[in-house]
């Protein structure tokens, strides 16, 4: 699934891309991905001018004037800059055409990605923006905030995952981030002690990825289209039986809430 690093390139990729265009159709082939009805979907958006594109955790927000649209790729979501003709293949459900002959088709095989229109002056206010914890890149996230997150039983993959705790980490980048920070995965919230070098690795290890990100897209977008995800430079996860960079032990696979996690257990400790 993209995880902030991946949605923000794919943010800054469309605002080199699309920011501008004037939107003259939409088409939808899967409802069930517009929340609302297609038609209302089709309605409000016909017309308008994408004035650019941001982030907010994990969802690409479309700011068109009055309304802001909330586009989540859930786990494999793409966009594709097409000619305004070109028909949609088989995994394309929702097509956008701007008036300059141009096109953006959202690609899904899974077809999980979701749609959402808000007016803008509620869209951080209400469903599903609102309830996100700070932009770990931001001034707004601290060792304090964190802190507050740093108590209970369950294991600190857990917290690191609740998109309350801190906006637009996943399963890749927490444990990448816990191998920084010399954690395992399953130690308990209320055990973290050093919630500044916590923090300091969600700052380090998400801003590197933001940088390598923006870096790689720009070699390939004029073939491959606006990808939804990268895998770069990654330390532990995926990485099971390969050996550890710091102290060459082999990196282990277990799970935290279900989900495949990687650590050293020599390098992270409870
Ligand atoms: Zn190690």
């Amino acid at each position: 699934m993209p995880e902030l690093p991946e949605v923000d390139s794919v943010k800054t990729s469309l605002n080199e891309l699309i920011s501008g265009k004037t939107i003259e159709s939409v088409t939808v082939r899967y409802a069930p991905m517009i929340e609302g009805t297609p038609a209302a979907f089709q309605n409000a958006l016909r017309g308008k001018t994408i004035e650019s594109f941001s982030r907010r955790g994990k969802y690409l927000l479309w700011h068109l004037g009055n309304k802001t649209l909330v586009s989540h790729l859930r786990m494999e979501g793409k966009y594709y800059l097409k000619d305004a003709g070109a028909p949609m293949d088989a995994h394309e459900h929702v097509a956008f055409v701007f008036e300059d002959g141009k096109a953006l088709h959202y690609h899904d095989v899974r077809k999980f990605g979701t749609f959402a229109l808000r007016d803008h002056a509620e869209v951080y206010t209400t469903p599903p923006l609102d309830k996100l914890g700070p932009e770990p890149l931001s001034d707004a996230f601290t060792p304090e905030t964190l802190r507050t997150w740093l108590k209970g039983e369950r294991a600190i993959k857990t917290v690191l995952l609740d998109q309350r705790t801190v906006a637009g980490i996943g399963n890749i980048y927490a444990d990448e981030i816990l191998f920084c920070a010399g954690i395992h995965p399953k130690t308990k919230a209320r055990r973290i002690q050093d919630a500044d070098k916590l923090a300091r690795c969600i700052k380090d290890i998400l801003q590197k990825a933001v940088h390598d990100g923006g870096a790689s897209i720009r070699s390939y977008k004029n073939t491959l289209g606006v990808s939804g995800r990268f895998q770069l430079h990654l330390s532990v996860h995926t990485k099971e039986g390969e050996p550890c960079c710091f102290c060459r032990s082999a990196i282990v696979k277990t799970k935290v809430g279900g989900r495949g996690t990687y650590y050293c257990p020599r390098c992270q400790k409870h």
